[in-house]
């Protein structure tokens, strides 16, 4: 699970700034020996001036804490940022070619933002020593880590910029991202990071449409930097085994590579037939692509390969 952030020394900065990753692995996750379990968000302990709101938004209750100190790196506070969130996430997913359970999506959300000081008891070592902004497992906990959001991986975070508030709002629908794609599977959340990632990963460029707030344009183009860099340094994917999902930002981008090229050739309508072969007939992503859409692996890559380059 450990994952290095050597993007700083590949890509430009920004892309960390912009890179959300984080933890998708869910309450089963067996905790190696001495590796302390994440605790809930609403357990995990914060110091100094704390607040706690309950908010109402389109998809649910978001029960949401966070310490003062980690309001100075944003325009928007916490609140206004979580709203806007899940606003956009609503509006993303109410479309028809989402189920209609999808649509009516309606969950109770805890979510933590945390200061860089990490409590050491309550968040395993791997989450508090690599460069993840956040964190979600399943049904739907949220942990945020608002430096990393605004200051990317040992980067002096900028205060109140509207570029951390985009970035923000992006970490945001990506991990709620998760949930909507445990929903998707019924509740088999099945561990397979490279598809939650790429879900999550191609969700936040597609929500985006629908926010205000997030920098559209811009997210897309990181995803797809990103994306085409990791198969100029390795043009074999994910699909043939060949390659392994590491996690790191590059694989991230690469893994929403396939979500993207299924909807650019069958729509959203494509993506949830998929959806539903791995949920009813329990297949890996790759398999359920081969069995709705008909690609197999050298075809899916050559997609990739394709959809990549288009923007
Ligand atoms: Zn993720």
């Amino acid at each position: 699970m450990t994952r290095v952030c050597f993007l700083l020394m590949l890509l430009s900065v920004f892309f960390l700034f912009t890179v959300p990753e984080d933890s998708s692995a869910g309450p089963q996750r067996t905790p190696y020996s001495g590796e302390v379990n994440l605790a809930a968000p609403d357990q995990i302990t914060l110091k100094g001036n704390i607040r706690r709101e309950e908010i109402s938004t389109p998809l649910g209750t978001v029960d949401l804490r966070w310490p003062r100190t980690a309001e100075v790196y944003f325009g928007r506070t916490p609140v206004k940022a979580m709203a806007d969130a899940a606003r956009t996430v609503s509006q993303a997913i109410r479309t028809s070619a989402f189920p209609s359970e999808i649509q009516r999506l309606n969950t109770n959300w805890n979510v933590v933002f945390m200061d860089e000081k990490l409590p050491q008891t309550q968040i395993p070592a791997h989450l508090i020593n690599n460069c993840h902004p956040g964190w979600m497992t399943p049904p739907a906990n949220i942990y945020i880590v608002a430096q990393r959001v605004a200051g990317g991986c040992g980067q002096q975070p900028r205060n109140k910029s509207s570029v951390a508030d985009s970035d923000l709002a992006s970490v945001l629908v990506h991990e709620m991202g998760h949930a909507v794609e445990f929903h998707l599977l019924q509740g088999m959340f099945a561990q397979d990071r490279m598809r939650a990632e790429g879900f999550a990963s191609w969700f936040q460029v597609y929500a985006a449409n629908y926010s205000s707030v997030i920098d559209r344009g811009a997210q897309r183009r990181d995803m797809f930097s990103r994306a085409k860099y990791s198969i100029r340094q390795n043009p074999s994917g994910f699909s043939s085994g060949a390659s392994l999902f590491a996690g790191d930002s590059l694989d991230y981008a690469r893994a929403s590579m396939y979500f993207f090229a299924v909807v650019d050739r069958r729509g959203l309508g494509g993506l949830m037939e998929v959806y539903q072969a791995i949920a009813k007939d329990k297949l890996t992503f790759f398999a359920a692509v081969q069995k709705e859409i008909g690609w197999n692996s050298e075809q899916l890559e050559k997609e990739v390969q394709r959809i990549a380059q288009k923007y």
